[in-house]
């Protein structure tokens, strides 16, 4: 094949090849987009996996890839407040901005914890108003979250309608059978008193039925202090807490400290879904985790 040919068939065979390109804030949106998209979408993410999520640097690589995307999936409820919309803005593509077809906030998809009641003021520390954006973490929300994706890629690429509705149906249908599991393990250790670094668990806690009764960082955003680990040590000794969990990119001195005071186990985990993982072998590795740390025989949460 001459030269000429070669390129007339790669030109050709172009827009049978294109993907819809998606965008995602954090890998544990990029992995859902992923099984909602298929082979349809290529899929990327702005955060890393290992990057705490609510500092991220607005750098320009990130402007290259949302300046393409066709679908921007985010977190919403101010979790990305601090750097996605100077991204959005210097991207200058119309498809992706608030109020496009393009653009998903993923927060109106689930029901959210920890609303606010009161009047929110800087001195509480780095309350998200729109409640706790870390609902990723309740693989329940996983339904919604996959049918939701499926549903506004059928809007940016109606032809392929059919085939994202199929494919979140076929997600759903596994993350229901992975549940059942996931609950079984978990069953036991309903009722158990936890701490975690940030308040990113809340939504694992409520499903796990974990009662969360103190935070290592004093208000959300902060490092903790002494004299606030000195009172999350005897909360964590006076509540007989067993397990201490917190995402790898948090110090885990603290909580070390805390952990080995109280006798409580320390475990940290990858805080997003890895990349190149799946979102269903993430939470096997969230449930396996966490099971091993926790004490065979939990007392039933009544002799408390
Ligand atoms: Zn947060």
């Amino acid at each position: 094949m001459n030269h000429a040919l070669l390129l007339l068939t790669c030109l050709l065979a172009a827009p049978a090849l294109a993907k819809v390109q998606v965008v995602a804030t954090i890998t544990d949106l990029g992995s859902l987009a992923a099984e909602a998209g298929g082979d349809l979408v290529e899929v990327t993410t702005l955060a890393r996996s290992t990057q705490d999520p609510h500092f991220v640097d607005a750098r320009h690589s990130l402007v290259l890839g949302l300046s393409k995307a066709d679908l921007l999936v985010h977190v919403g409820m101010e979790m990305e407040t601090g750097w996605l919309p100077t991204l959005l803005t210097s991207s200058r593509n119309g498809r992706i901005q608030v109020g496009a077809p393009g653009n998903l906030n993923c927060a109106t998809l689930i029901q959210p914890l920890e609303v606010p009641a009161e009047k929110i003021e800087r001195a509480m520390g780095d309350i998200h108003p729109g409640g706790n954006p870390h609902y990723t973490k309740d693989p329940r929300n996983a339904v919604p979250l996959v049918r939701g994706m499926a549903a506004r890629l059928a809007a940016v690429d109606p032809d392929h309608a059919a085939t994202y509705q199929q494919n979140a149906a076929r997600f759903e249908a596994r993350l229901r059978e992975k549940l059942s599991g996931w609950e079984a393990a978990l069953r036991p250790f309903r009722g158990t008193t936890v701490i975690t670094f940030h308040r990113s668990w809340s939504y694992l806690s409520a499903w796990a039925g974990f009662e969360q009764v103190a935070f290592m960082e004093p208000k959300p955003g902060l490092p903790p202090s002494a004299q606030h680990v000195a009172q999350v040590l005897i909360t964590a000794r006076a509540r007989k807490v067993p397990l201490v969990l917190q995402e790898d990119w948090y110090s885990a001195q603290a909580s070390e400290l805390v952990a080995q005071k109280s006798g409580a186990r320390l475990v940290r985990v990858p805080g997003m879904v890895p990349e190149g993982q799946g979102y269903l072998d993430y939470v096997d590795r969230l449930v396996a985790a966490v099971t091993a740390a926790l004490p065979a025989a939990a007392p039933p949460a009544a002799a408390r």
